[in-house]
């Protein structure tokens, strides 16, 4: 059989670059006549609220617009680009502003291309076998080529997220927590593999002008990279996508799952390298957070290092969907700030969707709905202080730690939209990080 082709290719210049990486890997040869062609990029956060780094954690507007040249070189005209960027479906806003500030607006006026927010579209329940169905946005489903441009990074669950992780954005919010189902089998990673099976033929083009460690957002640290890599084939960019960014496909769940359905080997031994050497432009990058764990607790590294003690804020799991993980990061700043020196009573913190408390502990924090649900009745439970909700309420989740006697300041969790701001600090007057990657002018 032949060997699938993939095309790795060092970012150098506007235009020549994105055109080069695909042509390596004849990645528009199958793309029909008149077709209506779907971009689906990866802007996985926005906020209106403030400036925050977009360096690897979306896709950049460089990229878009050149694959939008090529297209309209080739004579096509139906061009969308959808994305389905926020937790409430009601909030049109933000989607709008993402795609004016992106220069998608501009993309329209200049090259008569659509803009999607596919909240407000229609979704269609797919059946996907093995009785699993999710529901997809039918405007992607019903075109005639994607081209999914996610942002190479790594990511905190699954280990990278990159052409199948990008199309979870193309479900609706239920299908998404569906994903993080606690099923032991069937799980995110399984979800994930499958969700480039009812698409359309097309063309993958991982955009690593940036890359991202720790991902998916802003509080992961940003690197430029230089590098695109594409191919028609999804799971072959991704394979190699992995090992560019140091993780062999054999221990990423979902490429495990995708390529033993498929029949592929994961040693990219069936595909063809066009371009950089694999091996000398690969970096690891870092997926995980760090936890520690000993008698006084468990907790992140970072609160260990505090000297906190009586906490045991056990680590997330793949169940925890991203509405609870953005409230997440934001507990674990209030609970250091609130920290004064003095160990809190064996106080214990359950989130996702499988956790069970235990034994001993005094108090025992559920936050959201679904380890609420599971563990309300729990033997083990002494006392109970729950944030419900899904996602949880923000006031709820302060009233909890703060009955639990963690004296968290809700000043914070109402600034929650100035947060990402703050990171700006971090790349501020390094000349590799530019907003100009971001635009179309
Ligand atoms: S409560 Fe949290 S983990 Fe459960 S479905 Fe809602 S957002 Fe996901």
């Amino acid at each position: 059989m032949a060997k699938k082709i993939v095309s790795v290719v060092r970012y150098e210049k506007p235009h020549h670059s994105v055109r080069k990486a695909i042509s390596d890997c004849e990645g528009l040869k199958n793309l029909p006549g008149p077709a209506r062609v779907f971009i689906k990029p990866n802007i996985v956060f926005w906020t209106k609220a403030c400036n925050f780094p977009k360096w690897g954690v979306i896709t950049t507007s460089r990229v878009i617009e050149d694959v939008v040249i090529l297209l309209k070189e080739h004579g096509i005209d139906d061009i969308t680009i959808g994305e389905g960027i926020v937790a409430d479906p009601k909030d049109t806003e933000t989607p709008a502003h993402a795609f004016k500030s992106l220069g998608y607006k501009a993309l329209g006026d200049r090259y008569g291309v659509k803009s999607l927010n596919i909240m407000k579209r229609p979704f269609k329940k797919v059946d996907l076998g093995d009785g699993d169905f999710l529901k997809f946005n039918e405007d992607i489903l019903e075109s005639d080529f994607l081209i999914d441009i996610p942002v190479m990074k790594s990511h905190n669950q699954t280990v990278v997220s990159l052409g199948l992780k990008n199309l979870k954005g193309t479900i609706n919010i239920a299908s998404r927590k569906k994903c993080h189902s606690p099923d032991q089998i069937k799980n995110l990673h399984y979800y994930i593999s499958k969700l480039a099976d009812p698409m359309p033929p097309g063309l993958t083009l991982i955009d690593g002008i940036y890359s991202l460690e720790r991902g998916p957002g802003f509080d992961g640290r940003m690197r430029r990279t230089n590098l695109l890599i594409a191919s028609t084939d999804m799971l072959s960019a991704d394979m190699v996508g992995a090992k560019i960014l140091g993780h062999d496909p054999s221990t990423v769940p979902h490429l495990v799952y995708a390529a033993k359905r498929a029949g592929r080997p994961l040693d990219l031994s069936d595909i063809k390298i066009s371009g950089e050497n694999v091996n000398e432009v690969s970096a690891y990058h870092e997926y995980d957070f760090e936890y520690d764990q000993n008698l006084e607790g468990e907790m992140p590294r970072a609160l260990a290092r505090q000297g906190i003690t009586g906490l045991y804020y056990r680590k997330f799991d793949d169940t925890m969907c991203t509405y609870c993980s953005a409230l997440n990061g934001l507990i674990l700043t209030a609970i250091r700030q609130a920290w004064q020196g003095e160990a809190w009573d064996k106080v214990e913190v359950l989130t996702g969707k499988k956790m069970e408390p235990s034994p001993g502990m005094q108090a025992t924090l559920l936050i959201g709905q679904c380890i609420y649900n599971k563990n309300r009745d729990h033997p083990a439970i002494q006392k109970m202080f729950a944030a419900k909700g899904c996602p949880p309420d923000p006031k709820d989740i302060v009233a909890a730690l703060k009955q639990a006697g963690i004296e968290a300041d809700e000043a914070l969790f109402e600034q929650v939209d100035q947060l990402p701001g703050f990171f700006m600090s971090r790349y501020e007057g390094n000349p590799d990080f530019e907003e100009e990657f971001f635009r179309v002018t």
